[in-house]
Formats: C-alpha cells, sequence, structure tokens
C-alpha cells in the first residue's frame, strides 16, 4: 500500500512539473522558477531512492581467516530429495570449513565480496 501510494505521489509531482513548464515563459506568472526547481528537486530524489539496489551493503562471503582466501569448502549434511532429485543442503557446521588454498582447516571471516573471482562467477 504505501509503494503504491509513493507511486502515485511521484506521479502526480511529475504532472504538476509538465503543467508548470508550460507557464514557464509566461511574464504574467509569477514564482514559476522557485516552483519549478522545488518540483524537480522532489522528482530527482525520488527517481534516485527507486534506482539505488537495496541491501547490496548486506551481502556479505566467507573467506579464510589464515590467507584471506574464498575458495572454502565447508562441512555440512546433505539430504536426498525424492521429489526434486538432488541433494539438498540440509545443516553448515559452525566449524570445519576447510581452506583449499591453505589445503587445511581454518575459521572463516566474513567480509564484503569485493574479489574480482566472486563477482565474475
Ligand atoms: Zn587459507
Amino acid at each position: 500500500m504505501r509503494q503504491e501510494r509513493q507511486t502515485s505521489f511521484l506521479k502526480t509531482v511529475e504532472a504538476a512539473e509538465r503543467f508548470i513548464t508550460g507557464f514557464e515563459d509566461d511574464p504574467d506568472q509569477e514564482g514559476i522558477p522557485a516552483l519549478l526547481k522545488n518540483l524537480r528537486e522532489i522528482i530527482s530524489a525520488e527517481t534516485k531512492s527507486k534506482s539505488v539496489p537495496e541491501k547490496s551493503a548486506d551481502i556479505y562471503k566467507p573467506t579464510c581467516s589464515e590467507c584471506g582466501s574464498d575458495d572454502i569448502l565447508n562441512d555440512a549434511y546433505a539430504e536426498w530429495d525424492n521429489d526434486g532429485q538432488s541433494w539438498i543442503l540440509q545443516q553448515v557446521f559452525d566449524k570445519g570449513a576447510i581452506c583449499q588454498d591453505c589445503g587445511g582447516e581454518t575459521s572463516l571471516d566474513w567480509v564484503p565480496p569485493t574479489h574480482p573471482r566472486l563477482r565474475s562467477s
């Protein structure tokens, strides 16, 4: 409901901006440039806030606390799914992570995914 109200709000402001633009060069109308400036600031702020992807800062990846590699295997249980005919990850354990670069057991550091290898895959 809130989303619908915001959309119609933006549409109304845009319609007002288009309407008032028609009077922009009319010397009989006062305060048009200031009014248009305000309306256009509202429109650009509304449009900008919608184009920014949400939660991008909340994405993290596990990395090796020893060497920083994200080539990590984790100890887990998988359960066979008859309907989907595949293994479904049931439980991932907090301990038992293995770094494929170090070749041994390690603990994990959760970091934002800035590594190019993760972005391309
Ligand atoms: Zn490592």
